[in-house]
């Protein structure tokens, strides 16, 4: 039954993990209501927050059920553009969500809850005459007003410019209005004031040449230069132009690349500070970056994945740094890749995008070699720094200290000799991976996943590190009482203790996640690094990426054996990948570089391809190696992902969805279990659904997403669909 009505019908997202929008009537005021615009309504006892994303002329339900808008807290403002609006409904019909989490997704926390307003125009402060007057008489005793002046000597100053002076910031400037030593006016958009960068290298120049010429219309461009080839340096040269023009850009960066270093560097050469925002942020920062974006108050946004989202109605170009990095992939919820809705966006609003990396992804590397990516590549190092070389240390009948070979431990000793600095790389935290009993081999496990407990010495623990468990380490074997437990294997805390050890008087530092947890504590660490003082650096991933530490000329890669062999067939993709990128923090300046690989099968074929050809043959031969398998980016999966305590439960909904897989061309396998069958007390397994074109494979899913809710297994369990899906 179909309703026509009068009045038009509000098509309206809501915050529920529920794949409808939901109709309602407008309220009786002057206002006419348009998509974009946030509302607040009835749902059952509650009140939402909602969006409408549609504007109908009829309702499905009778039109007398449709409940009535209560609010619309922003009057006549949208929070989404229309650009924004078809963006996320393309989202949401591609990767099979909820309209309302893919909705709200893209608002700042603030504006998903009732009482979460748009902030009023932003204010900026400036001296008056007699303001500057009192700058020129002596500081007297209000020092902090004085310093407070002082700071807009060279013209006007932000809020959060202030902040940075004291946490009193608020009361300062009151007293200072209030003898009209200042006055305040709304905030201009940051001037462009860009300061000189070196002479473009012929392969930067091209670059920028062709990203620049696309300027106006949607191309892809994959910008593939090794570490250190200046990379950032054609992002400025592209940005400078559209800036210069009036325009907005985006720079999106992974979660663990977003350092202040990285955000000076953009600040120092263009002249102004760019708004950053990620989810670390307080909701108040993030609504102000949001607003400053949407406003057009901010002409260069860094973020992390989600502020691909914001409004910036002059956006003129997209660049993603890192494209392989894995961060850009949302892994719960609304499962969305960052990359793939970039270039998305970048075509609906015909514009470049660029993605940046040292190691493509296969998906973007199958791109450029078919041509859709136009494809630059950066083969030099821009400071004339060589390549690092490559040592492949059979481990085989080594004498081993804690993980690190003699072979290795004498080329750190003569480094650090040198006055230089080692960088030991092993993407493992914690003292050991697991702790067990040499009587009778007893192992921790963790009790709510198909995971050993790592063992943290210092903190005298026992962590999952796939759910919360946490446990103290037993003093005897708790299934046999001996006296006799040990760790197997190594983590970078045992690296940390062994290598302080051998090297007393070096300075070292530990760079995971449970040395590296206070905010401003990499920063820290880093600057250290970079008084160049001969020191050692222990670290997992969070060293791999971006980090320029030009006295670091040895790097040792303790173990990244578990990859060669692996069920998932991503994972030798990912090791290549992290070799490269750990390999180039080695000798960036002036200094040559060695890297050390330590492995059990120096005779590995894709790692030797690696080595002696580089990352582009390797990236060849898996991608002849996933067309023959006809595995993506050959293929096109998704997966209906399941999971509950009950494994029967999880098996019996997914035999069920299996039958009512619609018939095609895309085909369904399974049910499998996931690569960790049970994960905090949920027993989880996937159906894979596979076709050769994208088409075929939506079409298929969008009938069976009909089908899956009324499933009379699906209320015993959890399930999500995962397009694309980058683990299984
Ligand atoms: P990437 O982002 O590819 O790792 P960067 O842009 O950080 O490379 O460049 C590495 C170093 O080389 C930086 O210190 C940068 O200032 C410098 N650099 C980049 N391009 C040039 C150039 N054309 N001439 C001289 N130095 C450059
Ligand atoms: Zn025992
Ligand atoms: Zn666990």
């Amino acid at each position: 039954m179909q309703s026509t009505s009068t009045k038009p019908v509000l098509r309206v997202a809501l915050p529920l993990p529920l794949r409808q929008l939901f109709d309602y009537l407008p309220a009786d005021n002057a206002m006419s209501p348009q998509a974009g615009q946030r509302v607040v309504v009835p749902f059952g006892h509650r009140k939402l927050v909602g969006v409408i994303v549609e504007i109908s002329g009829h309702s499905d339900l009778p039109l007398d059920k449709l409940a009535v808008v209560i609010d619309y807290p922003d009057d006549e403002t949208k929070v989404l553009t229309n650009e924004l609006l078809g963006l996320l409904e393309w989202s949401w019909r591609y990767y099979k969500h909820a309209p309302g989490e893919v909705v709200f997704n893209a608002l700042p926390p603030k504006l998903r809850k009732i009482g979460g307003v748009i902030p009023a125009k932003p204010l900026q402060y400036r001296l008056t005459p007699a303001g500057e007057a009192r700058l020129l008489e002596p500081v007297g005793r209000f020092k902090a007003q004085f310093a407070m002046l002082d700071r807009m000597r060279d013209g006007a100053v932000t809020g959060s410019q202030l902040r940075a002076l004291s946490s009193s910031w608020r009361k300062t400037l009151a007293r200072l209005l209030e003898q009209q030593w200042v006055h305040f006016e709304v905030r201009q958009p940051a001037g462009l004031n860009p300061g000189p960068g070196p002479a473009l290298m012929e392969e930067q120049r091209l670059a920028v040449e062709a990203i620049n010429l696309s300027r106006g219309r949607f191309q892809c461009h994959l910008l593939d230069g090794i570490t250190g080839s200046g990379k950032t340096e054609v992002y400025l040269q592209v940005l400078e132009d559209v800036l210069r023009q009036g325009g907005q850009a985006l720079l999106l960066v992974p979660e663990i690349g977003l350092t202040p270093q990285l955000v000076n560097r953009f600040s120092e050469r263009l002249g102004f500070e760019p708004v950053v925002t990620h989810s670390g942020l307080s909701e108040g920062q993030r609504l102000r970056a949001w607003d400053m974006a949407r406003r057009g108050l901010t002409r260069l946004v860094i973020g992390t994945r989600s502020a691909l989202f914001l409004p910036m109605a002059e956006l003129q170009v997209i660049i993603l740094d890192e494209e392989h990095d894995a961060s850009f992939k949302q892994q719960d919820g609304f499962r969305y890749s960052s990359r793939d809705v970039a270039v998305k966006r970048a075509a609906g609003l015909g514009m470049p995008v660029v993605l940046g990396t040292a190691t493509p992804s296969l998906e973007t590397f199958s791109n450029a070699v078919d041509r859709r990516y136009a494809w630059h590549r950066l083969r030099q190092r821009a400071t004339g720094a060589a390549q690092p070389r490559w040592r492949v240390l059979d481990l085989i009948q080594q004498t081993m200290t804690g993980g690190i070979s003699s072979i290795a431990m004498k080329a750190i000793a003569d480094t650090l000799e040198k006055g230089e600095q080692a960088l030991i790389f092993l993407n493992r935290r914690g003292y050991a991976p697991v702790i067990l009993c040499h009587e009778c081999g007893w192992h921790g496990a963790c009790q709510h996943c198909d995971a050993n407990l790592t063992w943290h010495k210092a903190s005298h623990r026992l962590l999952c590190h796939h759910c919360d468990n946490v446990s103290q380490v037993p003093v005897m074997c708790p299934a046999c009482g001996a006296d006799a437990l040990q760790g197997a294997g190594e983590g970078t805390e045992q690296l940390e203790q062994v290598l302080a050890k051998t090297f007393p008087e070096t300075p070292l530092l530990r760079f995971d996640r449970d040395s590296v947890r206070k905010k401003g504590e990499f920063e820290r660490l880093a600057a250290q690094v970079k008084d160049g003082e001969p020191s050692l650096l222990v670290g997992t991933q969070m060293l791999a990426k971006g980090h320029h530490f030009p006295r670091v000329t040895l790097v040792v890669i303790v173990n990244l054996d578990q990859a060669l062999y692996s069920a998932d067939f991503r994972a030798l993709e990912r090791m290549g990948q992290l070799m490269v990128q750990v390999a180039g923090r080695a000798g960036r300046d002036q200094l040559p570089g060695e890297v050390i690989l330590q492995t059990h099968y120096p005779r590995h074929e894709s790692l030797l391809t690696l080595l002696t050809a580089g990352y582009e043959t390797f990236a060849g031969d898996i991608c002849t190696d996933r067309r023959a398998a006809c595995l993506p980016p050959f293929s096109y999966q998704a997966l209906l992902r399941s999971d509950a305590p009950q494994k029967t439960d999880v098996r019996r909904f997914l035999d069920q969805a299996k039958q009512t897989f619609p018939p095609g061309v895309a085909m369904i396998y399974g049910p499998y279990p996931a690569m960790m069958e049970r994960r905090s007390g949920r027993t989880r397994w996937y159906l894979l659904v596979q076709a050769k074109t994208r088409s075929s494979l939506h079409r298929q899913l969008d009938q069976w997403m009909f089908k899956l809710p009324k499933l009379s297994t699906a209320r015993k369990v959890r399930w999500s669909v995962d397009v694309d899906p980058q683990d299984y």
